[in-house]
């Protein structure tokens, strides 16, 4: 019997459904809820379902709280007081990792009055010295923690990767707690558009590397914490290595290749991962280990095709968003430090900005995971640019170049009087902030209907911020039959540096 049901629409689909957050639709089954919706929003379909009509393996779908593969899959059926939730995969961020310590808790440690281990060490936890009592004395008098707790927290070893968004709030409050050993991986140089959110960061330290920031910053919160700077791009040749010497790795990484890394290493390794991702003004955070639960694999077992999502680079992303998430990211890390209390294994907790709600999904662990399932395939690191769809740089590099154009040849063209067509597939609210004179705007989403009102026998140059939507428009038209294409290398604000100051950059 067809009950009325909720449907909740995360952010990343909306555009495909007229902005709404929740559809309310008449159906039977999950199945049928997500066929009317379709039947709705056409535009929605592609992203829902692959060319046979199946549900796409990067989109879960929750009745309540239960994914439904764990219950009937599309046949699980609807009552009138349920919610169907569509749960795609999200990448935007920052990186971090963060568990569990096992070195921690050393076996035997015994207890005793006097002489006080706490100040002599001699129990194998290290000992604290007067200005450590004074510092974390608002922990030492929290039974939860206690000089016992104290002293683990020093002993443990918490590698975040990534000193940006979720890594700057989760290091900061990490060196604050007295985490004795913070290892921090990121290779990028500090952005002023960085500063809105990567807290870790100041103006006067625009340009330095990242890490250098981070550790002045770190070392001058609490000195008795030491900072292991790894300056590199975490690859699946130093990811092992790099994690091992750490009792918890924290992933808040800002993309699908390490995000699938950091799992699988962490997984291989036998570490938990601390998992947090942002988006716009949404964001999700859970604890994978795959010893007692599930792995990120479990939960989207295929990537996102390149592109689908898009980064927090390109979609945007409110600054304190992370904030919140990094900061969940770090008491799930000092929980599984100190042992207490109740872990985000097996479940997701999402975390809606606007709403301002928290939603808490069960995680499963799936016994056809490839990495931790009962017939596992996947035993070493693979190549997870390849996995997640990504061409090898140099070859994506070779080819773009064949369909772009620089900033000057445009400006040459443009002063020469030659005939294109250029169109501008950003947001309207960026094209209220800088434009190009004489561009169109055709946001990169309406893109599909719109085509139409472009003329095919003129050449057309499309253009962004920086590249990289205009990149995807460019192959959309091609896909479409439309050959006289260019894209405008490193977008407006290539534009706005080389050509035309005027232009506003943001
Ligand atoms: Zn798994």
């Amino acid at each position: 019997m067809k009950t009325r049901t909720r449907v909740h629409i995360p952010t990343p689909l909306r555009p495909y459904v007229a902005q709404q957050s929740v559809v309310e639709i008449e159906a039977a089954t999950v199945g049928e809820a997500l066929r009317e919706l379709v039947a709705r929003h056409d535009q929605l379909r592609r992203h829902l379902f692959d060319e046979s009509g199946r549900l796409r393996r990067y989109v879960n779908v929750y009745r309540n709280e239960e994914d439904v593969r764990h219950l009937q899959g599309e046949e699980t059926p609807l009552s009138s007081s349920d919610t169907v939730s569509i749960v795609p995969s999200i990448a935007g961020g920052s990186q971090g990792e963060g568990g569990r310590s096992q070195s921690a808790t050393v076996p035997g440690a015994r207890r005793g009055p006097a002489p006080p281990a706490w100040a002599t060490g001699e129990d194998g936890l290290p000992p604290l010295g007067p200005e450590e009592l004074l510092r974390y004395g608002r922990h030492l008098i929290l039974p939860e923690v206690g000089l016992e707790g104290q002293r683990k927290l020093k002993a443990a070893s918490v590698l975040v990767v990534g000193a940006g968004g979720l890594g700057s709030p989760l290091a900061l409050y990490l060196a604050a707690a007295g985490v004795g050993r913070i290892g921090l991986v990121d290779f990028d140089r500090v952005e002023e558009s960085n500063l809105q959110r990567q807290i870790l960061h100041g103006t006067s330290s625009v340009g330095q590397p990242k890490l250098d920031s981070a550790a002045a910053r770190l070392s001058d919160l609490n000195p008795h914490v030491r900072v292991e700077a790894h300056e590199v791009r975490l690859t699946s040749e130093n990811a092992l290595d790099i994690l091992r010497p750490f009792d918890v790795v924290v992933d808040g990484t800002d993309n699908f290749p390490t995000r699938y890394l950091v799992n699988d290493a962490c997984t291989l390794l036998g570490k938990p991962n601390v998992y947090g991702s942002i988006f716009r003004f949404e964001g999700q955070a859970s604890v994978f280990d795959a010893r007692r639960g599930p792995c990120y694999r479990c939960l989207y077992p295929d990537p996102p095709p390149p592109g689908l999502v898009p980064s927090c680079a390109e979609g945007g992303v409110l600054g304190v968003l992370p904030g919140v998430i990094g900061v969940i990211q770090g008491i799930e890390t000092i929980k599984l430090i100190l042992g207490v209390g109740e872990s985000l294994i097996g479940r997701l907790l999402l975390f809606d900005a606007l709403a301002l709600r928290f939603r808490e999904l069960t995680l499963r662990k799936d016994p056809e995971c490839p990495l931790c399932g009962e017939r596992p395939s996947i035993k070493e690191l693979i190549d997870y640019q390849a996995f997640c769809g990504i061409a090898p740089e140099e070859q994506a590099g070779a080819e773009a170049a064949d369909w772009e154009i620089g900033v000057r040849e445009l400006e040459a063209q443009r002063a020469g009087g030659e005939d294109f067509t250029l169109i501008d597939v950003r947001e309207p609210h960026e094209y209220e902030i800088a434009r190009i004179p004489g561009s169109t705007l055709i946001p990169l989403h309406h893109l599909p209907e719109r085509m139409s009102e472009l003329d095919s026998s003129r050449e057309i140059v499309l253009h962004c911020h920086h590249g990289q939507r205009s990149m995807r428009a460019l192959q959309m038209l091609r896909q479409a039959g439309f050959r006289k294409l260019k894209n405008l290398r490193g977008g407006i604000d290539s534009w706005s540096r080389e050509v035309d100051p005027s232009v506003p950059r943001y």
